[in-house]
């Protein structure tokens, strides 16, 4: 029996056909599928500017340095997210500063972010952690009481709303990853969306090594090379033009585990709150105690089913190590995990993997 992964890009429509014309006609590197891929990616999120880059981590890396977050700046991250968030504040050479998430949306909380906050603070970075957004709403309040920027990390969420808007719409700056294992692909890639034409002009320059508009070889700062290539831009293409049935298998699928886990002791299912659309990138659950996780894991991977833990907390990584306490980032990462989730998963996979968490949860 095959084993069934918890993740996998699917290809469903002209990918091929774009990259061969790339190849075909020599355009690699520069090209026309770049401007393509990116206006339809703004339309997609509703926004009316955008730019590709080289990966999630530059996207968000860009946004900083567009945005003037530099040396002696702190930017407020969620404790738990993917360690990207907080690299890039130190890339640009600002400090991280941890807040603590929200049991109802996993995401950050605008409580602790509140708390967080010193003369120092410039910006924050929302992660939507899954597919789930966090709740804007309070967060937008929270910055613009004390004057500070919102980048949203949807490097998980393309597609997600929050009150009926696309998630990375909503604050100043939104950035997406189009790695490997996200809900579409361009094998590395990222983008960076935004309704200031001036922030994504600026990203745009400082992508390609801040090379003066004017005259070739000037360079009046220090660039990027964060690009993305047409390559990769013809890919991301075809991989947006089936993104909606993309999202529909992943909500379906979604439908069909709620279903057949809401009645298991002990499960809690993965948010939905009335005012978001859950995208469900990772379908994720949290089980009664880390020690549960692990045998559940082990289990299910002897049954050729494969998960994957949560993010180990950012405070509990080397560099980012600190005293302060994060409750609620700490049981969430020791308690979940997340269930195969590729949109290519079959219906008759979701009712053996739900029936094999059955068993396995029985004797526990
Ligand atoms: C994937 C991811 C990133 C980084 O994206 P890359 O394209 O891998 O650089 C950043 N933040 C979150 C929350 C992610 O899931």
């Amino acid at each position: 029996m095959k084993i069934i992964p918890a993740s996998e890009p699917i290809l469903l429509g002209n990918e091929l056909k774009y990259v061969t014309d790339c190849i075909k006609s020599t355009w690699i590197s520069h090209g026309s599928y770049v401007d393509l891929f990116e206006n339809k990616f703004a339309k997609f999120c509703g926004v009316a500017h955008a730019t590709s880059v080289a990966s999630g981590t530059a996207a968000l890396h860009l946004a900083l340095v567009a945005l003037g977050i530099g040396p002696g700046d702190e930017v407020i991250v969620p404790d738990f997210t993917f360690v990207s968030t907080a690299n890039v504040v130190v890339y640009a050479g600002a400090t991280p500063v941890l807040a603590d998430i929200n049991m109802e949306t996993w995401n950050i909380d605008p409580g602790a972010i509140k708390r967080s906050i010193t003369k120092k603070t410039k910006a924050i970075i929302v992660a939507h952690l899954f597919g789930h957004p966090a709740d804007m709403d309070p967060i937008l309040a929270v910055a613009r009481e004390h004057d500070l920027l919102v980048i949203e990390d949807a490097c998980e969420s393309h597609g997600a709303l929050y009150k009926g808007k696309k998630v990375g719409s909503i604050g100043d700056v939104g950035c997406f990853s189009f790695y490997g294992n996200k809900v579409m692909t361009t094998g590395e890639g990222g983008m960076v969306v935004s309704g200031n034409k001036g922030i994504i002009d600026r990203i745009a320059y400082l992508k390609a090594h801040a090379q003066d508009q004017k005259k070739q070889y000037m360079h009046s700062e220090i660039g990027f090379n964060y690009r993305l290539t047409n390559l990769q831009s013809a890919f991301g293409l075809a991989q947006l033009e089936h993104i909606d049935v993309v999202l529909t298998a992943k909500r379906k699928h979604a439908a069909l585990y709620n279903t057949l886990l809401k009645s298991v002791r002990g499960i809690v299912l993965p948010p939905g709150i009335e005012w978001a659309r859950n995208i469900y990138w990772m379908y994720s659950i949290l089980l009664p105690s880390c020690s549960v996780r692990k045998y559940l894991m082990e289990e299910l991977a002897r049954a050729r089913i494969e998960t994957r833990p949560f993010f180990v907390p950012l405070h509990r990584l080397p560099m980012y190590k600190k005293k302060k306490s994060f409750p609620n980032s700490d049981d969430i990462s020791d308690r979940g995990m997340s269930l195969p989730s590729s949109a290519k998963v079959t219906e008759k996979d979701i009712r053996y993997i739900c029936k094999q968490i059955v068993r396995i949860l029985r004797v526990v």
